[in-house]
């Protein structure tokens, strides 16, 4: 288990289509155990492969409802739209609004490469979209409605003092 370096936009690994997975190694078990870690402790709802550097097709998603680890992931069905803020691990305090499908259905391989099936709405459906496409070397900012702006957190709306601008920098 360990925290592995989340590539940022620009990098070229994350415009790089993904190589079908064939052969569950220990090496790609260990890869999913830290792909799971470090989508945590970035606090994330998924992370694909590529975003830590590694060119298969493997996603893992958390909604809130527990991890999801999907190998080879197809959508096969979509439907209904929804839009609202988007954010990636590898565009880190940005966000921007897209529009994706409110239902998604797709199949994958389980960690077992067991054939599976899911059906995703909302949060869930948006997520799958979103880690299917790095995958495939895009980013939502491929898809984004307007501008790509600064992510506001809660804690700085809070934040009472957050007006006061640090005026003496030094070297
Ligand atoms: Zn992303």
């Amino acid at each position: 288990m360990a925290i592995r370096n989340i590539r940022q936009f620009g990098e070229a690994v994350l415009r790089k289509t993904c190589k079908e997975v064939k052969i569950l190694t220990p090496r790609l078990q260990i890869l999913i155990d830290d792909m799971l870690d470090t989508m945590y402790e970035a606090n994330g709802v998924g992370l694909a492969a590529p975003q830590v550097g590694i060119l298969k097709r493997i996603v893992v998603i958390d909604v809130g409802e527990g991890p999801i680890v999907m190998i080879n992931p197809v959508i096969t069905e979509t439907s209904g739209e929804q839009t609202g803020d988007e954010g990636c691990l590898s565009l880190l305090g940005k966000c921007g609004q897209v529009t994706r499908p409110n239902h998604v259905k797709v199949q994958f391989m389980d960690r077992e490469m067991n054939l599976c099936e899911l059906e995703g709405e909302e949060l869930l459906a948006r997520a799958i979209c979103h880690e299917c496409d790095h995958l495939d070397g895009r980013l939502y900012s491929d898809l984004v409605e307007g501008e790509i702006r600064d992510a506001v957190y809660e804690d700085d709306e809070n934040d009472e003092n957050g007006t006061a601008e640090k005026d003496t920098e030094t070297e």
